[in-house]
């Protein structure tokens, strides 16, 4: 380490993912000394092992979905074929290139940079141990350390075949099967991506569906995509075992079936990295599940120490953690802001594509609101037709009593897009009547909005009212 290298700070932020570099450049900007402590690489594991390499691996698994497409517009390609190790270098120079793009803005907004893994000492001290030794003190400290895959002990990862998403990721050749046990987000799009290049995918869910936590017509609607394109899902089971050959893994479930495939993923989940960084030396609460507690403005139990991201709420999105982060350094450069979580938009990068914002219907109902759906299906928009996309929906919950719109759910090509508008409108506290207002261009697949809106309010352009609600 540079001996000139400076160790006293107004603020130090722990972790460089995409709740810890955003912080860093917020404190900056607010004209505060800032350190950065990242064990690994700068992006965390949305840039290096979560969202980027999986969406550009999934990029390309729509490109050849759209090239299997053709025959529908008249064009016929003679071979298509599927080179995964390109596809991959591909994914390692993007990654790369973004990482080097999170560097430069580290030097740009002037934060000293410390590599390695840092641990509280006390309150105000982190001890930084790896190619930086340091012990580094600030007033006021941000924590972002995020989380890794959860490991199950009956089923321990080797990384040759019972994979974690992370060697999965850095996998260089197709395998020909796979058993994705967990059918969470990252299960099911692990599945999406796999299939459509070819792979014989098998998901096993040990809850009654796959998608468990999103609201049940969505995952009711991926269930319905997945097994059309031949994915087998299994739910309700329980595995409780993966034996090894040099064949091959067989996964093999509590009832006594089991399934054999090439390779296993196991997606059950993530663990938070909050058990070895010296928190008890900074007197910080920890919950039995290794969340840190925080208040609205992401303070933990000790004053000045911030905890944000994925160790900081039930959302494990990577725009929650940069928000969050936002929040938190710039309640901890002396100005306020708080964290509302009415509005956070989710996108599954299945495909089709899944996106919700707000409440469900259900949600909505369990909350005492009076609530309606007003949904539109894509079938019915011109563009969906000419894109040859007509698979899919828009759905909006409104409030009957105000007219707000307290929800939204897409499931469809662009819902990733699509849902940005609707996120808008909760943040805003619009109304039914401002969207059906508010003049969309044709033919767009933002249509669906106003129509959906207005199926909510029963007065439908292009399909025909709700008997329920005719007069
Ligand atoms: C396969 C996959 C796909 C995903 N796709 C999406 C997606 O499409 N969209 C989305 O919003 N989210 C996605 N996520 C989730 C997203 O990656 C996380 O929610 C997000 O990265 C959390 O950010 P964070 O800053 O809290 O933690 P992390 O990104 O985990 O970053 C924490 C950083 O802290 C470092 N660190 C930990 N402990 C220490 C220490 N003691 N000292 C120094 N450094 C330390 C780590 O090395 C790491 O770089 C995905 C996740 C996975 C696994």
């Amino acid at each position: 380490m540079d001996k000139d290298k400076k160790t006293s700070f107004d603020i130090i932020v722990l972790g460089g993912g995409p709740g810890g570099y955003p912080a860093a450049i917020r404190a900056a900007q607010l004209g505060k000394s800032v350190a950065i402590v990242e064990a690994k690489e700068l992006g965390g594991t949305c840039l290096n092992r979560g969202c980027i390499p999986s969406k550009t691996l999934i990029a390309g698994a729509e490109a050849l979905g759209r090239l299997n497409d053709l025959k529908a517009f008249g064009i016929t390609i003679d071979k298509v074929s599927v080179d995964y190790a390109i596809m991959t270098d591909r994914k390692d120079a993007i990654v790369d290139k973004m990482r080097k793009g999170v560097e430069s803005l580290m030097a740009a907004n002037k934060i000293t940079m410390f590599k390695g893994f840092g641990k509280f000492i006390s309150p105000k001290e982190i001890k930084v141990t790896g190619t930086d030794n340091a012990i580094i003190t600030a007033d006021k400290i941000i924590i972002a350390t995020g989380s890794e895959p959860r490991s199950i002990p009956a089923f321990p990862f080797d990384y040759q075949q019972v994979h974690d998403s992370t060697s999965l990721l850095e996998m260089k050749k197709l395998p020909k099967s796979m058993v994705i046990i967990g059918g969470g987000i990252i299960g099911c799009e692990f599945a999406s991506l796999f299939t459509e290049l070819g792979v014989k995918i098998t998901i096993l869910e040990m809850l009654p569906r796959i998608l468990p936590m999103e609201a049940e017509v969505v995952s009711e609607a991926l269930t319905r995509a997945f097994q059309k394109r031949g994915i087998v899902i299994k739910t309700g089971v329980a595995v409780a075992g993966v034996d090894k050959s040099k064949k091959g893994i067989t996964a093999k479930l509590a009832s006594g079936e089991s399934f054999d495939a090439d390779i296993c993923l196991v997606s059950v989940g993530r663990s938070l990295n909050t058990s070895n960084i010296g928190l008890e030396k900074a007197g910080v609460a920890v919950s039995d599940n290794g969340m840190v507690p925080v208040n609205d403005q992401m303070e933990t139990s000790v004053n000045g120490i911030y905890a944000i991201g994925d160790i900081a709420s039930k959302w494990w999105l990577a725009h929650v953690a940069t928000h969050q982060g936002i929040v938190a350094a710039t309640n901890a450069a002396g100005k306020t802001a708080h964290m509302l979580y009415n509005a956070i938009p989710s996108v599954i990068f299945t495909h089709p594509e899944i996106a919700t914002v707000g409440l469900s219907l259900e949600a909505a109902k369990s909350k005492g609101y009076n609530a309606v759906i007003g949904a539109f299906p894509f079938q019915a928009l011109g563009k969906s037709q000419a894109a040859n996309q007509a698979d899919g929906f828009a759905q909006v919950v409104l409030d009957q009593r105000t007219g707000e719109i307290l929800g939204a759910q897409v499931v469809g090509h662009e819902a990733s897009s699509l849902i940005a508008a609707m996120t808008l409108a909760i943040t805003n506290e619009l109304t039914a009547e401002c969207i059906a207002e508010t003049i969309h261009a044709h033919p767009t697949i933002a249509e669906a909005w106003p129509e959906a809106v207005m199926m909510g309010l029963n007065m439908p352009i292009h399909l025909p009212p709700r008997k329920s609600h005719a007069k």
